[in-house]
């Protein structure tokens, strides 16, 4: 079995391999390893490896692991967050990829201000109106994102979405494309550029997919850890 170590440096150099196919620098892509079910142990040796960014998906488990592990981590939440949860996010996340409503918006900006502190936000879309059951329509993420916008604390930095599992990589390109064509769209009504330049997608089974869409943010668990057990 590999280590952890040698699963990071060959997901880095697939990472390389397909940005190059599509002509792009892999310097803009962040690898972001999900550690969510892993012990803090396993979450330790990706970080001795030289890994900065680390995602979880629950908010009571990140309570749980977060203080335990050492300083200098960003921290990403990539799951679907509650907003009765929001108050706990400004002592844990860096990054929020999951912003799917424009109450939850309000409600982080508000917990981020009191605590003065700030957050990137992504606006989670479901692109395909299926599987996943968490996101928003495309039609309401122009709303949210501008939600977000108005929010002195948060920082709009772009668009989130999760296909449908499929054992075909070539099953997510379309919402891959998909996202990136709200994110254009988006850019075309002449927001910042700043607040859109994030694509989070790609996962496991398909970042190398993702990345040739445009991913600048691919979220990797079990290409990391191994399959989860949870
Ligand atoms: C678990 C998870 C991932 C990572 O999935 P893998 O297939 O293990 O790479 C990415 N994004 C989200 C939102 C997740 O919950």
């Amino acid at each position: 079995m590999q280590t952890i170590k040698e699963n990071i440096e060959q997901l880095k150099e697939k990472i390389a391999a397909a940005a190059a196919k599509a002509d792009r620098n892999p310097e803009n892509v962040l690898l972001l390893v999900v550690s969510k079910t892993i012990p803090t142990d396993r979450i330790e040796l990706a970080r001795d490896a030289g890994q900065t960014d680390f995602g979880e998906n629950r908010v009571q488990e990140a309570r749980e692991k977060i203080p335990k592990l050492p300083e200098g981590i960003t921290w990403h939440l990539v799951g679907h967050l509650q907003r009765n949860k929001a108050k706990y996010c400004p002592a844990l996340f860096d990054w929020i990829h999951s912003v799917d409503s424009v109450p939850l918006a309000r409600e982080l900006g508000k917990r981020y201000k009191d605590k003065g502190k700030t957050c990137r936000a992504l606006v989670q879309v479901n692109v395909s109106g299926e599987g996943s059951k968490f996101g928003c329509h495309p039609d309401l993420a122009e709303e949210i994102f501008t939600a977000i916008l108005e929010e002195n604390s948060l920082e709009a930095v772009g668009l989130m979405t999760m296909p449908p599992y499929s054992y075909d990589p070539e099953d997510s390109r379309p919402h891959f494309e998909s996202l990136r064509n709200i994110r254009d769209e988006l850019a075309g009504k002449g927001y910042g550029q700043d607040n859109l330049k994030e694509l989070s997608m790609g996962m496991s089974g398909d970042f190398e997919v993702a990345v040739e869409e445009g991913a600048t943010i691919i979220r990797i668990g079990t290409a990391v850890f191994g399959e989860r057990n949870g």
